[in-house]
């Protein structure tokens, strides 16, 4: 996955997806698939080796009631989970388990 100054392209449906959304400063999912990709050891650092395809394996909802998607790496099963973004595909939320683990 190439990062660059506005945009990068989805691991997994391969949109352009700009890195600018509402309700968030660091996108790091794809708002048409949700997909993200393994790329930060720490969240924004980019320096992680992996670059496996993270999927959307569920959400949980944080006491404030706010939505947190939870993605599951496909290469190292590393679990992360991140903020919704405005303008993520609210149907494919939707479908989305509650995960009760966390
Ligand atoms: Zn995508
Ligand atoms: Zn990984």
């Amino acid at each position: 996955m190439q990062i660059n100054t506005g945009s990068f392209k989805c691991i997994n449906c391969s949109k352009t997806v700009s890195l600018q959304a509402w309700g968030t400063k660091n996108r790091n999912h794809c708002p048409f698939c949700l997909y993200s990709a393994h790329v930060d050891v720490r969240i924004g650092d980019r320096k992680s080796a992996c670059r496996g395809p993270m999927a959307p394996i569920g959400k949980i909802y944080k006491p404030d009631g706010e939505e947190v998607l939870v993605h599951q790496c496909q290469k190292c099963q590393e679990i992360r989970k991140n903020r919704v973004a405005g303008d993520d595909s609210m149907g494919l939320i939707e479908k989305l388990n509650v995960l009760e683990f966390f």
